[in-house]
């Protein structure tokens, strides 16, 4: 029984695993965004070339179509919403270990929705909708991750994937 679970665990991890990274991949947020919607990975956290600059890419994008449900990761507080030059319309949540997480590029003002500032959100609950407000060239959500001294990390080594969440849903008979 042990050994049957431990090779779904590392099937479903070997995907994310294979390009050998020094730091591990240790999951313990819900895929961002309605998984029904996803579509790609369209930029990944790191340094990358902007018009010959190197340009560290403070977060994840996750390429969905307009209109999508982005959804908080994991329980928290609102810690901030509103809208800035580069992310848009955005908000700010932050987990009971002191990390953040930021959902940027929103269609429209997170308050339309009711989100406030020391709101709690639930895990899964609604933040926001995919846009494309700010600096942003089409439809996606950027996902940030800061730890508790306001870094950013890769957020895909804290993500669970999307059939990972939506088995998670499963047992929790918030999906069929
Ligand atoms: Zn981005």
């Amino acid at each position: 029984m042990r050994t049957a679970v431990m090779v779904v665990m590392l099937t479903l991890l070997a995907p994310l695993t294979a390009r050998a990274k020094p730091q591990a991949r240790k999951p313990w947020l819900l895929f961002p965004l309605d998984v029904r919607r996803f579509d790609h990975v369209s930029s990944k956290f790191g340094l990358r070339r902007v018009q010959g600059r190197r340009k560290l890419h403070r977060g994840v994008d996750l390429a969905a179509p307009p209109g999508s449900w982005v959804v908080a990761a994991r329980e928290g507080r609102v810690k901030d919403t509103g809208r800035a030059r580069a992310c848009g319309w955005y908000v700010t949540v932050q987990h009971d270990n002191g990390w953040r997480t930021v959902y940027c590029h929103l269609r429209f003002d997170p308050k339309r929705l009711g989100i406030a500032t020391g709101m709690l959100v639930p895990a899964l609950g609604v933040v926001g909708e995919v846009g494309s407000t700010g600096h942003s060239t089409g439809p996606h959500l950027h996902f940030s991750l800061l730890d508790d001294r306001g870094r950013p990390r890769d957020p895909l080594l804290a993500l669970y994937t999307p059939a990972e969440t939506l088995r998670v849903l499963k047992q929790l008979g918030m999906a069929q």
